[in-house]
């Protein structure tokens, strides 16, 4: 299984992960990214399902302050 969750002490709300994998990640009242899928609320606890994988690598991939953090376990934050 795949977990993520959002550094919110480095991401620079470029908006880039919600457009890549919208279902996944979202926005706070900052812009900051969070992550929302089935109700996580960025503690990345919850498992990730397998067909949304490309979208969370492309997002882990494309952000430009490697805020978005990708794990085979739960983070438990
Ligand atoms: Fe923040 Fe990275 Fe998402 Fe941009 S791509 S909003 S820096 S987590």
């Amino acid at each position: 299984a795949k977990y993520s969750w959002v550094d919110k002490d480095t991401c620079i709300a470029c908006g880039a992960c919600g457009a890549t994998a919208p279902d996944i990640y979202d926005y706070d009242d900052e812009g900051l990214a969070e992550v929302i899928y089935d109700g996580d609320g960025n503690h990345g606890v919850k498992a990730i399902a397998e067909d949304l994988y490309d979208d969370l690598q492309d997002a882990c991939d494309g952000c430009p302050t490697d805020s978005i953090k990708i794990a085979d376990e739960p983070f438990n934050r």
